[in-house]
């Protein structure tokens, strides 16, 4: 039967030595005061069961103590933790393994047991405790807590010197025990919590250094808006005029305007629980914003300089521009010179054949009206819109519009649908605006489908959709839509689209479509927040 097992090293720790000369008396009070934590030394559970063991051979005019705890990897082990006096002989590495010899018993058992002759007994004749006739009396008490777990075993002996220990040494043999197991359980609770704390830390820092080296400003703001935290880069931002512990209303009146109120109300809305973010740009910089809200309340706000990605985003925009206006002046120029040609014609007729000057001098006049007409469109295309804002029904305007065109979709043979889902609320648009657009949408829909054919509107609050059975559209036709004076058509100007999108933009909404060959096509306006 083996009750030390040799292959796990523990670290132990020896006892001072004690006298047996003073004994003090075993009162509760001192029972108490040394399983007070604030009396405990230095705060190391080692320490502590030092104290113990010499605390514990004095009360129990104990010859010899030892003291093992159970391993918290390997719970069926209990290496010794503490040894004094006789038990000075157990090896370190000695360890009792649970359910073997007396110890291990006592310790499967939760059971103490008190022991007159130990020299008889399997577990001090295992290792040359035996030779040592002197102990003849022993206690083995396991530590339990108040869960009735086992953490330890603490075995005390006497020698001839003294009595054997009775019943009423193993009673209170028992109620010390079950207070180290009390501190021992305790100990490695605060080494624990002591180990995640030093982890929090270090993960804490390791958190800090990422956001004190990143290049976008962050605050952390509690749920009152009040700065918990900020990062260099932040406090450049603001030029170090804001420091923790200040609030956000403080912000609005140490920062120009307009940075100041966007920046309040990006944070008002992260603080409201929804995300939120705005770019501002102010005397040639460009600023984003987002501010998040945390889980448990309060907010973070990232600061970024975006001047270089506004100062891209505005030079795609002049690019694309500059690419419109190439092909409008394509379309204008390709406008222009048709009545032209035909002026020169009858210019050079005029001149040959005098006698048909007032008919041709007629050709003329006509042509300059086109080229008049074309330029009115065009400065009309120029001009900025102004929108009339005023609320009126969808279903109203579907119903007008209806009206007005069924005769040209009936002389057509093109049936007209009007399928109107929005509920009766007003909407808030520039009304006749809003009628150009989808008038145009209309015929150009009735212009590209066949007799038989069929042109739908469908509209709700928030969208109007134009559809057809018509030819449809090839891609590069889908890519020049919008250009202004582009079209496929005889007598097209062109312009309608165009129209349509600067109508549609300025009431802040969106036009798209979906279009294929042979397959007809969906126009979809979306209304935008003025709109809407
Ligand atoms: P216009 O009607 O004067 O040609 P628009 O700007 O209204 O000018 O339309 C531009 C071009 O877009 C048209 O010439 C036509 O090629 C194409 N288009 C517009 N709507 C449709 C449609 N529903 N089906 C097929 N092609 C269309
Ligand atoms: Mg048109």
């Amino acid at each position: 039967m083996s009750l030390f097992a040799d292959d796990e090293p523990v670290s132990t720790r020896s006892s001072s030595a004690f006298s047996p000369m003073e004994r003090p008396a075993v009162t509760p009070a001192a029972v108490l005061e040394l399983f007070n934590p604030a009396n405990a030394p230095g705060g190391s559970l080692d320490e502590f069961l030092g104290l113990v063991l010499d605390r514990s051979a004095e009360w129990f005019e104990a010859d010899g103590v030892s003291l093992f705890l159970q391993d918290e990897r390997s719970p069926a082990n209990y290496p010794l933790a503490a040894k004094a006096g006789l038990d000075d002989r157990i090896p370190d590495d000695a360890q009792v393994e649970q359910g073997v010899g007396i110890a291990g018993t006592c310790i499967a058992q939760k059971q103490p047991l008190l022991l007159q002759d130990p020299s008889t007994h399997p577990l001090l004749a295992s290792k040359g405790v035996r030779r040592n006739r002197a102990v003849h009396s022993a206690m083995i008490v396991p530590l339990l807590t108040p869960e009735n777990e086992c953490v330890g075993v603490l075995n005390l002996s006497r020698t001839q010197k003294h009595n054997a220990f009775g019943p009423s040494d193993l009673a209170f043999a028992s109620s010390v025990a079950n207070q180290i197991a009390l501190a021992v359980v305790n100990g490695r609770l605060v080494s624990r919590l002591r180990v995640a704390v030093m982890k929090t830390a270090e993960l804490h820092l390791q958190l800090d250094t990422v956001i004190r080296t990143l290049s976008v400003g962050v605050l952390v703001l509690d749920a009152f808006g009040k700065v918990l935290h900020l990062n260099a880069e932040a406090s450049k931002f603001f030029n170090g005029s804001i420091r923790v512990g200040d609030s956000t209303e403080q912000w609005a009146v140490s920062i120009d305007e307009p940075i100041g109120s966007r920046l309040a109300e990006v944070v008002r809305d992260a603080l409201a629980g929804v995300k939120s973010d705005a770019v501002v740009v102010d005397s040639g910089q460009a600023w984003s914003f987002l501010a998040s809200p945390l889980p448990g309340g309060g907010a973070t706000l990232a600061i970024h300089d975006a001047s270089e990605h506004e100062r891209m985003h505005r030079e795609i925009n002049r690019v694309k521009r500059l690419a419109e206006i190439g092909q409008m002046t394509a379309a204008i120029a390709h406008e222009i010179r048709n009545p032209l040609t035909a002026m020169k014609a009858a210019a050079q007729v005029i001149r040959t054949a005098p006698e048909h000057a007032a008919e041709f001098g007629a050709i003329i006049e006509e042509e300059v009206d086109k080229l008049n007409a074309l330029c009115s469109d065009f400065l009309e295309f120029a001009r900025p819109l102004e929108l009339h804002i005023a609320p009126f029904k969808i279903s109203d305007l579907l119903k007008d519009l209806a009206e007005k065109h069924r005769p040209e979709f009936d002389a057509a043979r093109v049936q007209l649908d009007v399928i109107d889902w929005s509920r009766s609320d007003l909407i808030y648009a520039d009304r006749n605006r809003l009628e150009q657009v989808v008038r145009n949408l209309m015929l150009n829909a009735l212009q590209a489908t066949e007799p038989g054919g069929r042109v739908a509107l469908f509209a709700d609050d928030d969208r109007i959709v134009v559809q057809d059975t018509g030819t449809g559209m090839e891609q590069t036709t889908i890519e020049q839509l919008f250009t202004p004076f582009f079209t496929t058509k005889a007598d097209g100007t062109g312009l309608g689209l165009s129209t349509a999108r600067k109508i549609i933009d300025a009431h802040g909404g969106q036009i798209h479509v979906e279009s294929q060959p042979g397959h007809g096509t969906r126009f979809t306006v979306e209304l935008g927040r003025k709109a809407a």
